[in-house]
């Protein structure tokens, strides 16, 4: 094949054929290409974009560059849930417990933090013992056995997509909607699923920064996973403020618990309950959204989930008695430090950006794709748009391993949090299903 041919063509805004791209990811999946050139391929696709047969040509390709899990058939459908990504965003943990619990298989292939973005395989390697790295074939009877696995990209899992994350990450073609659906839907077809539903967040801490771009990502990846034969919808959530009152890896660890032990906070418990009850409609399990919500709270809270959560944490290693004792630690940070309101009055203001930026500092998240990270840093307890506080109230807490960085973090917190005299309008939590 005449690859810069192929360059040219795209550079020019002339169409690919599906055999052409095939032939392409196929050879750069086997060195056959050099780096050179696929990025000068992603640059020109960054520029003229690609058209939608064009995009599913892509995704199949990245898909059926590796292995795809494979299932026996059974009456429990496949689904899964993939999120964007933002700051305190847990809803995994839940998640794949109640789902277990509610007759669904979830195989939940997820990813590593980098940047303001925090990582479920982080956040669980929280947890003693607990393994992240799985063969497929472990996976697949695990979620054959329990319902439920989360677990990371094996190498044998669209290859092509790893190799081209790493170059788009480095040669500024991350922010490309239809790369952007080509890698995420890659490795979501390659997990068989019947049925997935997509968090497509928006707002200073997403991917996304505006409701228009998000609504576009989430369009184009129903229409892809619907083609493919999956059932998809996608939520357009706001990602302006954390979800729920922690941000930080072993911090959100405890925040799960207490949501699968039916306690507050309401916003993660709410994104939970909405992702459960759309796989239940669009699997045909209920009749209508109302029903399914209902099916999906009950089922909540009836404590199955949370037992569901041990015996997939035992499922991979982790160790419960020292995690059960770590659970009921004050804190597991050097330092604890209560940030307090200046003045009276409502928050207005808990920026996700800033709040995300202090727990990437504090030691919480990476800076690099190398950076070790330190699970027991973060902010929890943080006050949200809308409450009452009172002069000398804690805002949030600041967990960290010494003093300066307790400082500096102080310093940077300043700028997260506002406070007006009045409670303020505040926006949906979910702004649109896409169906
Ligand atoms: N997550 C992915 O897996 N791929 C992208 O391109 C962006 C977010």
């Amino acid at each position: 094949m005449n690859f810069l041919s192929l360059i040219e063509a795209k550079r020019d805004g002339k169409p690919l054929a599906a055999e052409e791209i095939q032939e392409f990811i196929s050879l750069y999946t086997d060195a056959k290409i050099p780096d050179y050139q696929m990025s000068a391929m992603l640059m020109a696709i960054y520029f003229r974009g690609l058209s939608t047969p064009e995009t599913t040509a892509l995704t199949m390709a990245m898909r059926d560059s590796g292995d795809t899990l494979t299932f026996p058939p059974e009456a429990r459908p496949l689904v899964d849930k993939h999120s964007t990504g933002g700051v305190g965003d847990k809803v995994s943990f839940p998640l794949a417990p109640l789902l277990a619990c509610l007759g669904f298989r979830v195989p939940m292939i997820s990813g590593r933090g980098l940047g303001i973005t925090g990582g479920t395989l982080d956040k669980l390697e929280s947890i003693p013992g607990f393994k992240t790295k799985l063969t497929a074939e472990l996976a697949v009877s695990q979620v054959q056995r329990i319902g439920c696995v989360i677990c990371g990209q094996t190498g044998r899992i669209a290859p092509a997509d790893k190799k081209i994350y790493a170059l788009r990450d480095v040669t500024g073609t991350v922010p490309s909607i239809p790369l952007i659906v080509a890698s995420i839907m890659s490795k979501k077809l390659a997990e068989s699923l019947n049925a997935l539903i997509l968090d497509v967040k928006f707002g200073t801490a997403a991917f996304m920064k505006t409701e228009a771009d998000a609504r576009a990502l989430a369009q184009a990846m129903v229409a892809l996973g619907n083609d493919c034969g999956v059932k998809t919808r996608a939520m357009v959530t706001d990602m302006n403020t954390p979800i729920g009152r922690a941000a930080g890896n072993w911090l959100e660890i405890k925040e799960s618990i207490d949501c699968l032990e039916g306690k507050k906070p309401t916003d993660l418990r709410t994104i939970v309950i909405e992702c459960a009850a759309h796989l239940l409609v669009q699997t045909g399990k209920a009749a209508d959204i109302e029903t399914a919500r209902k099916t999906a709270e009950d089922c909540l809270d009836s404590g199955q989930p949370a037992k569901k959560f041990d015996e997939m944490l035992k499922a991979q290693g982790a160790n419960i008695e020292a995690f059960n004792e770590r659970l009921h630690l004050k804190a597991t940070a050097k330092s604890v430090v209560e940030m307090k309101a200046s003045r009276s009055g409502f928050i207005s203001k808990c920026d996700a950006q800033i709040i995300g930026q202090v727990v990437r500092d504090l030691g919480g998240g990476r800076l690099t794709k190398e950076s070790e990270i330190n699970h027991d840093v973060g902010i929890d307890r943080m006050l949200k748009p809308g409450e009452p506080v009172k002069e000398g109230q804690a805002l949030c807490r600041i967990h960290a391993q010494d003093s300066s960085s307790v400082r500096e973090a102080t310093e940077s917190l300043e700028f997260a949090f506002e406070i007006a005299d009045q409670p303020p309008q505040l926006p949906p939590l979910i702004l649109d299903v896409v169906a």
